[in-house]
């Protein structure tokens, strides 16, 4: 074992680390009190160099005391074993694939700037997730990091997305949840900025892996009242739509949540699309979507209609008469849209009439 003292160091920063990795040293001395910078920390575990806190502790500064201040014995060994779960080769592999899914999102416009977040539950208190201010069109392995349930970062040099909150409530209110999406793609978003949810019934791939969605309330993104707005629903749905914001799908594995947000926004897409054409949609009968409601239960997906009663409940119509979506009212019970009344429509006509002859005779 090789020790090198630092404790004449107030602050331990990775070229610190480096240069005693280059000396030879498997233990490094700090003073109590001595902050350790996130890439230090995170360089000390790469190269498995033990850090040992020596003097005296009374000197220590509050905000030495936090996160960033060298560690008991005990957190030493926490650390270690977190560090060794980040590196391993699972965590490697899961790392891949957030970055493969990052490019996709970004590809497919899901995600805009540095929009989007993406987290796996690695272990029961781990949760690898992708950074704050980076494009997921350019995320490497190195740059992600893992907190805990609480959202403490324990790993990754780059610091955590804010949004990873939303992830963890997910985590702990869903066991099945293992992996979590959240973007802001068009088609679903212009739905989610409408307070409103596509109809059901109309594509089987759709009504089998996601629908129906819900929407949840708006709040501040990255919040704790922002990632608790999901509460509601996640149990009961693996996407919901965020109101004025985005959507967040959840899964077994990444490239699965990734999935659903592609199968929801082709939906949206889709159905915009045919609304255009200006005739009413053709459903899909109960009796068949009730088979594709088997397949979904047979896959272990979920889905608010498996719920006893809740069609009666929610007084719940698939088939608006304005075909291409249906209000959600503040329960979360789905209801068939009002069709417009044609005197709403009258009135509209008259007022538009009365503006335009307004400017015409100005002329
Ligand atoms: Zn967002």
């Amino acid at each position: 074992m090789k020790s090198i003292d630092l404790t004449d160091q107030k602050v331990l920063a990775v070229r610190d680390v480096q240069s005693a990795r280059n000396e030879g040293a498997t233990e490094l001395l700090v003073a109590g009190g001595c902050v350790i910078t996130p890439s230090a920390r995170d360089f000390l575990h790469q190269c498995t160099i033990t850090l040992r806190t020596v003097g005296d502790q009374n000197n220590s500064s509050p905000s030495a005391k936090t996160s960033n201040a060298a560690q008991p014995v005990d957190g030493h060994r926490r650390d270690r074993a977190e560090a060794g779960l980040f590196y391993s080769a699972e965590a490697q592999a899961v790392k891949k694939e957030i970055c493969a899914v990052g490019r996709k999102l970004w590809a497919r416009m899901y995600v805009d700037g540095n929009g989007g977040n993406i987290s796996y539950r690695i272990g029961p208190n781990q949760v690898i997730c992708t950074p704050t201010l980076v494009s997921k069109a350019d995320l490497t392995p190195d740059d992600l990091c893992m907190v805990d349930l609480e959202g403490n970062q324990i790993a990754g040099t780059r610091p955590r997305t804010s949004e990873i909150l939303l992830h963890l409530e997910i985590y702990k209110a869903v066991p099945e949840a293992k992996a979590a999406v959240h973007c802001h793609p068009p088609h679903a978003t212009a739905y989610a900025i409408t307070g409103h949810v596509p109809p059901s019934r109309l594509i089987p791939e759709y009504e089998v892996f996601v629908g129906k969605v819900a929407v949840s309330p708006y709040e501040t993104p990255g919040t704790a009242a922002f990632a608790q707005t999901v509460l509601p629903f996640v149990k009961q749905h693996n996407t919901v739509l965020l109101a004025n914001h985005g959507i967040v799908c959840w899964a077994d594995t990444v490239t699965h949540a990734e999935w659903y947000a592609e199968v929801l926004d082709t939906y949206c897409w889709t159905l915009m699309l045919a609304s255009q054409i200006g005739v009413p949609f053709s459903y899909i009968s109960p009796e068949k979507a009730s088979d594709l409601l088997s397949l979904k239960k047979r896959l272990g997906l979920p889905d608010v209609r498996f719920e006893a009663g809740h069609l009666k409940e929610c007084q719940l119509s698939d088939m608006p008469d304005n075909p291409g979506s249906i209000s959600v009212p503040a329960n979360g019970c789905v209801l068939a849209q009002r069709a417009p009344i044609q005197g709403d429509v009258d009135a509209l006509v008259k007022s538009v009439t009365d503006a335009v002859m307004a400017v015409l005779k100005e002329e």
